[in-house]
């Protein structure tokens, strides 16, 4: 079976310090509909604790620095796609990151001017991105209206438009997740990278030598794919491999 088959691969090269990449949404934890409440459980933190004590891991996500140290504490982690990292207690940010952070500030500030039209719109500021939240917009024709508005605004403020499950986002442009890992990664040293959303895909692209695992069963470019509820327990088992 799957797990089998992807564990096999990871033994040969497990002696070869591989680096991990984990997405954290859909990947490590549920997606649910309350993005501020995703915080890592007792198991998932045995987890973590193991892999960041015996090989070199991040943490990989679209989400801010703080709100992801929220929910995990201080392990390494990519954040923003790749707009800023938190590297064994060193914050470093992307050039212009603070330029962006200014204008997510003054959006957030303004975000009246969608909520009066979209009552049941949520705004997250991300410092350095913007989250629009629809998981309670149900009605299509309202969706749509929001996305015509988010990507005018993305266009006039010089940031990139992101749809995802039941999510419009801006994005400091020119960013992504393959680019990010790529950047860190050591490229004489194998790699493995989890993930599941269309995010991941550019970490699975541009990272073609690695392990690359798809969360879920939509088209990937990874080479293996589970379902959510087998990611733990693949995990566990590489902590098991004897
Ligand atoms: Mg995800």
């Amino acid at each position: 079976m799957i797990l089998n088959k992807i564990l096999s691969t990871i033994k040969q090269i497990r002696d070869l310090e591989p680096q991990i990449f984990l997405d954290y949404d859909g990947t490590l934890v549920p997606i649910i509909n309350d993005p501020e409440k995703s915080y890592a459980d007792s198991e998932l933190f045995y987890i973590l604790d193991y892999f960041f004590r015996k090989y070199e891991t991040f943490v990989v996500t679209g989400r801010s620095l703080n709100e992801i140290r929220g929910f995990i504490g201080n392990y390494n982690i990519i954040a923003l796609h790749g707009g800023i990292y938190y590297i064994n207690g060193n914050i470093i940010e992307v050039y212009n990151y603070q330029k962006y952070v200014n204008v997510c500030n003054n959006i957030y500030d303004n975000r009246d001017e969608y909520l009066r039209e979209f009552p049941n719109l949520r705004v997250y500021n991300k410092n350095g991105g913007i989250l629009f939240h629809m998981g309670n917009i149900k009605n299509s024709d309202e969706r749509r209206g929001l996305l015509k508005k988010v990507k005018y605004l993305g266009a006039r403020v010089n940031m990139d438009t992101y749809m995802g499950k039941d999510i419009l986002e801006l994005r400091i442009p020119y960013i992504n997740k393959g680019e990010a890992i790529k950047r860190i990664r050591n490229t004489s040293r194998p790699a493995i990278i989890i993930g599941d959303d269309i995010t991941d895909e550019e970490a699975f692209m541009e990272n073609a030598d690695a392990i690359t695992i798809k969360v879920g069963n939509e088209t990937t470019v990874a080479k293996y794919s589970i379902n959510f509820e087998l990611v733990r327990e693949l995990l566990i088992d590489i902590i098991n491999i004897k």
